[in-house]
């Protein structure tokens, strides 16, 4: 089977499970959307999935990122959902329209200090894991603190909050822990509307619980690592 029929195949059987996922949740469809990683996976997969209609993509690290934004056309949302380092954050400021991966007042402040970025969306990542900060991702007793703290200190915009559910856990679980983070949230930041969570083996889950943006890639793209 030729990549494009395969590809095609793959995002329109995720696409229907979406779809009975938000029927049977009461949503609509267009309430959810879709970002496609692509992280790991080359340019000309990401230039088949555009010809099938696919406008967001999500990407993990800024070189990645940065070259294949460059290569796509330009009506694409980049979402960059990797773990940030300070020294990327000029780079990442420049490719990516979303970050969904902010949890610290010290790289708000430095994407806030860019001129001219073409990032304009945050999303803070919550961490359901207090053992495992290394993760990325803010605890949910630090997260009202540093939203207070960065609208306060910057001008960016917060939109919405992120978690990847930790493994061993039943997601339904996590994500309902998620979605009482959020609910608690919206009282102080009516703004902090979106939740970004589910991924390929989770987003029926997360769309139960209320997910707005869904980050999905190997159910899309296989499991195919590109060689190192
Ligand atoms: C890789 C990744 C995804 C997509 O995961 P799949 O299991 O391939 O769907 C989503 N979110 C984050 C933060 C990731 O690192």
């Amino acid at each position: 089977m030729n990549r494009q029929v395969e590809i095609a195949q793959r995002l329109l059987e995720v696409e229907e499970c979406i779809a009975v996922a938000a029927r049977r949740a009461g949503r609509e469809r267009k309430e959810i959307e879709l970002i496609v990683v692509t992280k790991n996976f080359p340019v000309e997969d990401a230039q088949i999935l555009y010809q099938l209609g696919a406008r967001a993509f999500g990407e993990n690290r800024d070189q990645e990122g940065a070259l294949k934004s460059q290569l796509l056309p330009k009506d694409i949302a980049w979402h960059f959902q990797g773990q940030i380092q300070g020294r990327k954050i000029k780079s990442i400021a420049h490719w990516a329209d979303y970050v969904h991966s902010l949890d610290s007042l010290d790289h708000a402040r430095k994407f806030d200090g860019i001129p001219e970025r073409r990032v304009r969306n945050f999303f803070i990542q919550v961490n359901l894991e207090p053992m495992r900060l290394d993760r990325g991702g803010v605890s949910a007793k630090d997260l009202e603190p540093l939203l207070e703290a960065i609208s306060a200190e910057t001008q960016i915009s917060l939109i919405g909050l992120m978690t990847v559910a930790p493994t061993g856990v039943e997601p339904e679980r996590a994500f309902a822990e998620m979605r009482e983070i959020h609910d608690r949230t919206l009282r102080s930041f009516p703004t902090v509307a979106a939740l970004s969570m589910g991924m390929s083996g989770d987003f029926e889950a997360a769309i139960a619980a209320g997910a707005t943006h869904l980050r999905i890639g190997s159910s899309i793209l296989g499991s195919r690592e590109l060689p190192a």
